[in-house]
């Protein structure tokens, strides 16, 4: 015999579990009861704007409040509001998302308003860091005003309120052992990180604003001053906007809005901004760059709608790129999901190769517009267009055609160019065109003016990761070996060696050559003498490219 049943959650056993595990960090609460404000603004604008809403906004903003003797914080809005009816409905009713209703609801015409709610739990954040919560609201509509209160058991109270302005104030009793939360500072590097580029002005207090001072003041008259609201954010920022009404001084400030203590100015910016198919604005920056790959990586920040969500992009843009600065913005990122699972998931992987696509094609336009501002930068951009030549084959294809490849002379050469120029004189007896390279111009500097001197062309490869670099253009271009300048092959380029006229004997030659070898001791090496046609040494000490190799 079989039953069938229904498991019978009670509530009472799922507040202690919201309250602890809803999200890991405690600290996030802020950004959602922001969020839920902004959206509250949002939606209101968006009414007003359709003609449902007949009132007069003002300048809707967003203020936060600390009340450290009764230890509470308060966030209050100018937003639509609730009535009591909403209060049931939306914020009794755990899990139903207000924001997702009324995207569905106003669907097209709301589509790009910029409501960011859409899990429905982000107002119960609130208990994870507060005993008791209150909210106290009054609907745009011709409403009595709210007020609800809620102490983190099931229950909560419901009662009318006295409330002049449409809006809703939340106010949070911070609970004991969550006291941070009532440190000024504390709120303000919240506000900092999570809401510093969210689209309503977002209040914190005051600030002192130095005034000029009235004509005829004196010398030693102090500059008179005023009270000004502190405005935490930047509610339009750059990323936001279309390229075209961008300067490059604006992009510039916006670099500096970003990161306040970099004070090396970034070499160039890329603004992505695509809605088909799928949504992604932003703006990636190039700074200069050093040989060392273990830079700290968390510099791309990660919005949704203009809220910050992470600075870990690993997954979301491809490796090689987390070492470019700026900002990504797109709603159509899932966040609630595993990294592993956001690599294997379709719409991540289009906005990574959109992303890889952009930047291949804006390195390839400033190549092209101008090659030797280019070729400037090349040092302090390479590791980041090598790495992404070994690591994405997309990208490789795309660069090969602006990948520099740096001479001992200081001169840069494509790909193209360098096997166009060198092929007719390093092609040695086996077909293959041999790329000589140095890797350190002062300790190779002999050999280097001994290969210049038989009218070779000596690249100068010294990033970390130049040598799979080489092994990578080695197999995936035909007929091509990449040899040090000071290996034995060296010698084996030109089919037909000239004869040389020795200033030594041949008794002397090989007496000299008996007696090197000796003190080297090591059979790994080959000594020749007289090998170099310039009078740089009297010998030289080579050993097989494949043997150097194996040693790295
Ligand atoms: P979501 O934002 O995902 O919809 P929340 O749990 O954050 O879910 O909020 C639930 C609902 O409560 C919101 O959708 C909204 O309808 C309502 N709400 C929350 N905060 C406010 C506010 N400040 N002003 C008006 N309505 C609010
Ligand atoms: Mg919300």
């Amino acid at each position: 015999m079989s039953q069938q049943g229904t498991i019978n959650v009670a509530v009472e056993n799922i507040f202690p579990l919201i309250k602890k595990f809803l999200y890991s960090d405690h600290e996030i609460f802020l950004r959602e009861l922001v969020s839920n404000a902004t959206d509250a603004t949002l939606k209101l604008q968006h009414l007003a704007r359709i003609g449902e809403a007949k009132v007069e906004l003002g300048d809707q903003k967003i203020e936060i409040k600390v009340n450290k003797e009764a230890k509470t914080l308060h966030i209050i809005d100018q937003g639509l509001g609730m009535t009591e009816d909403e209060v049931q409905k939306y914020i009794n009713d755990i899990a139903f998302s207000g924001a997702e209703e009324f995207l569905e609801k106003y669907k097209d015409s709301a589509k790009d308003s910029g409501i960011i709610g859409h899990f429905g739990l982000g107002f119960y954040s609130a208990f994870m860091v507060a005993d008791k919560v209150e909210i106290i609201t009054k609907s745009y509509k011709d409403a009595p005003a709210v007020h609800w209160t809620c102490d983190g058991s099931p229950n909560y109270t419901i009662e009318e309120a006295q409330k002049e302005h449409f809006g809703t104030e939340i106010i949070l009793h911070i609970s004991d052992d969550e006291t941070e939360f009532l440190e000024e500072s504390r709120i303000r590097e919240l506000l900092n990180k999570y809401n510093k580029f969210m689209p309503v002005p977002i209040k914190f207090g005051t600030r002192t604003e130095t005034l000029e001072k009235p004509e005829g003041a004196k010398e030693d008259d102090p500059a008179p001053t005023q009270e000004v609201d502190d405005i935490i954010n930047n509610p339009n920022p750059a990323w936001t906007k279309q390229p075209t009404e961008l300067e490059s001084e604006d992009y510039k400030n916006f670099y500096r809005e970003l990161y306040p203590m970099q004070f090396e100015e970034p070499l160039f910016n890329i603004h992505l901004n695509v809605d088909y198919p799928f949504n992604l604005t932003g703006i990636l920056y190039f700074p200069k760059m050093t040989n060392d790959l273990n830079i700290q990586k968390d510099r791309i920040q990660l919005y949704q709608n203009q809220v910050f969500v992470t600075d870990n992009v690993e997954g979301i843009v491809p490796e090689f790129l987390t070492m470019l600065r700026g900002v990504i913005d797109s709603p159509d990122i899932p966040l609630n999901v595993s990294r592993s699972y956001l690599q294997a998931d379709g719409a991540v992987k289009k906005i990574s190769s959109y992303i890889t696509r952009k930047v291949a094609d804006k390195l390839k336009s400033l190549f092209n517009d101008d090659r030797k501002a280019f070729e400037e930068k090349w040092n302090d951009i390479k590791i980041v267009i090598e790495y992404g030549m070994l690591s994405k084959e997309k990208f490789f294809e795309k660069a090969d055609k602006f990948a520099l490849y740096p001479t001992v002379d200081g001169s840069f050469f494509t790909w193209d160019e360098l096997i166009e120029k060198i092929k007719p004189t390093q092609t040695d007896k086996d077909e293959k065109t041999i790329v000589l390279y140095a890797s350190n111009q002062e300790e190779q500097h002999s050999y280097i003016a001994s290969a210049k001197a038989k009218g070779y062309e000596v690249l100068l490869l010294d990033s970390p990761i130049v040598s799979h670099l080489m092994q990578k253009l080695e197999t995936s271009k035909e007929k091509i070996q990449f040899v040090r300048v000071d290996s034995d092959h060296v010698d084996n380029l030109i089919k037909k060696e000239e004869e040389q006229i020795s200033k030594l004997s041949d008794e002397e030659k090989e007496a000299l050559q008996k007696a090197i070898t000796e003190t080297l001791g090591d059979s790994n090496y080959t000594v020749q003498v007289e090998a170099m046609s310039s009078d740089a040494a009297p010998f030289i000490i080579t050993q097989p490219e494949f043997m150097r190799r194996m040693k790295e």
